[in-house]
């Protein structure tokens, strides 16, 4: 038996029928059998730079024995954080930005749209309260990301969640349009996944972020990008904002700052939103974590940016992304396949039976997970090459047949 709650996990049918993971080596995995496994999703759509990778640990253990951590409120700061913060508003697609840490996902969201509402607030609007959210979408298990996630079953059974949450079909800018037409004096954000990811890996149409950037300027609606999956090179570009053309107000990030080696997260904030905090008169955000720039998580997460730009792993996901692609999407004509999804380093794959063909897939030796309920979640890191593309193909092919 088993003391440990699995997240997400029905433990009625989980306990005692652990899969435990032991090892790890670029797209592999072994377990504690010492079976081999491709690890398809890259984890929890984080190991990027692929795992086992040795300079990330050697960061860690550096800056653990130097100086593991402390507060980053009022004046306090470590190297790290300050170094990471200058680092990732460099890449960022927003001229002029500043970095809030946090430790996840989820927490990022939930900074994005406190943020969002207390400047709102600070601007003499604070009847600016409504998020307009999307079907399908999922923005973590904090308070608002709950109340913000458009997978019922996430939302179901937790009582009253937060209110003022107004839910759009994804990839229909029309219906944005139609609730900014009625209520955009009470809209303060907009927020959506560049690529709808946990809700099944959905891409959006031609021309879909422009027509929602366009909507929000129109009608003065802040913009925030979720780029927990897609940040950090998943799409061939270091964010989604930049693959798809448009300039978000903020934009949340996790999973790819580390590869998912240390927990860490964070919104970065252009200059619209901090004008108030920064130069005006709105006081403090009063809002943080105790792990907000710590220190060892931060210099992980430079360790991996530097890895990323040394192995040009975002170039190298461009230039697999049409092989990634063609080899994916050419599953659609076998049976027991019924559509594939790509963009970037991401698939969700449909299939007659997804249960059944994850059970095979382990067989096959490649691990992966449900996602929107009915698709394979193929997110791998992106070491991965085109004979591991092949191998993971066949596989399916095996796994989703009849
Ligand atoms: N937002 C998006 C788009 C995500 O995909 C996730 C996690 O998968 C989260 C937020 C929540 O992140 P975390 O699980 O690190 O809290």
């Amino acid at each position: 038996m088993t003391a440990f709650w699995h997240p997400f996990a029905d433990m009625k049918t989980v306990a005692g029928r652990e899969i435990v993971l032991d090892r790890g080596e670029g797209v592999w995995v072994w377990d504690t059998e010492g079976r081999r496994y491709l690890d398809a999703s890259g984890g929890l759509w984080y190991a990027n730079v692929g795992h086992g990778r040795r300079e990330l640990a050697d960061a860690a253990a550096a800056q653990l024995a130097r100086l593991a951590a402390y507060s980053a409120y009022d004046r306090f700061a470590t190297r790290p954080a300050l170094e990471l913060a200058e680092r990732v508003a460099a890449l960022a697609p927003i001229e002029g930005a500043a970095v809030f840490l946090t430790t996840a996902g989820s927490d990022a969201v939930e900074t994005a749209v406190k943020l969002v509402r207390r400047y709102w607030s600070a601007v003499g609007r604070p009847e600016r309260q409504v998020m307009v959210a999307r079907e399908r979408a999922y923005h973590g298990v904090s308070g608002y990301g709950t109340s913000l996630v458009g997978i019922e079953p996430n939302r179901a059974g937790f009582g009253e969640l937060a209110p003022n949450v107004v839910r759009v079909p994804h990839g229909d800018a029309d219906a944005v349009a139609a609730v900014f037409a009625e209520r955009a004096a009470e809209v303060a954000a907009f927020i959506g996944e560049p690529v709808i990811g946990a809700g099944g890996v959905h891409p959006p149409p031609d021309g879909y972020w422009p027509a929602i950037e366009r909507l929000c300027r129109e009608h003065d609606v802040l913009l925030v990008l979720d780029e927990v999956i897609t940040g950090f090179g998943r799409l061939g570009e270091w964010f989604g904002a930049q693959r798809y053309g448009v300039v978000p107000d903020l934009f949340t990030f996790a999973k790819g700052v580390t590869s998912g080696y240390v927990p860490l997260g964070g919104v970065v904030v252009g200059p619209r939103v901090q004008e108030p905090f920064w130069r005006g008169d709105a006081g403090m955000f009063r809002h943080g974590y105790t792990y907000s720039g710590h220190a060892a998580a931060c210099a992980v997460a430079l360790a991996n940016l530097d890895l990323i730009e040394r192995e040009r792993l975002v170039e190298h996901v461009r230039e697999l992304e049409p092989a990634f692609a063609a080899k994916l999407r050419a599953l659609e004509a076998l049976p027991g396949v019924r559509e594939v999804r790509t963009a970037g380093l991401l698939a969700g794959i449909e299939v007659d039976d997804v249960e059944r063909a994850i059970e095979r897939l382990r067989g096959e030796g490649v691990l992966t997970r449900v996602v929107g309920g009915t698709a394979l979640q193929i997110s791998p890191p992106f070491v991965l090459g085109e004979d591991d593309v092949d191998f993971l193909a066949a596989a399916v092919a095996a796994a989703a047949g009849g």
